[in-house]
């Protein structure tokens, strides 16, 4: 399975709400499991390079305070083509609801 096989698998399935998804990231500082939610009608950006683009600021829930920056690349369909991170690194659903049912609810609040 290619890279972006594997993108269409996390990206497509579960977690999928209407006019966005959820991504699902991990800490590398502390493991903190945490989500947020892309809405593709508003949250997208036009790109100098006629698509659009994201990008994403998730903050733990108060345990540590490593700042993890999700940049997320976008076709002009509005289909994700490009992703990267720093702080951090993208899991599945499947592995954040894992963490949080080891490690109690509720999930942790999560900014933009
Ligand atoms: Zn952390």
């Amino acid at each position: 399975m290619g890279f972006l096989d594997a993108l269409k698998g996390l990206f497509v399935g579960t977690g999928r709400v209407s006019g966005g998804y959820y991504i699902y990231v991990r800490c590398n500082r502390c493991g903190e499991a945490l989500r947020t939610r892309i809405n593709l009608q508003n949250d997208l950006s036009e790109s100098d390079a006629g698509g659009y683009i994201l990008n994403k600021t998730l903050v733990g829930s108060g345990r540590c305070f490593e700042r993890i920056e999700v940049h997320l690349e976008f076709n002009p369909a509005r289909q994700l083509v490009h992703r990267e991170i720093s702080g951090g690194e993208f899991i599945t659903a499947q592995e954040f609801d894992q963490y949080w049912a080891q490690n109690g609810n509720p999930a942790p609040r999560v900014t933009r």
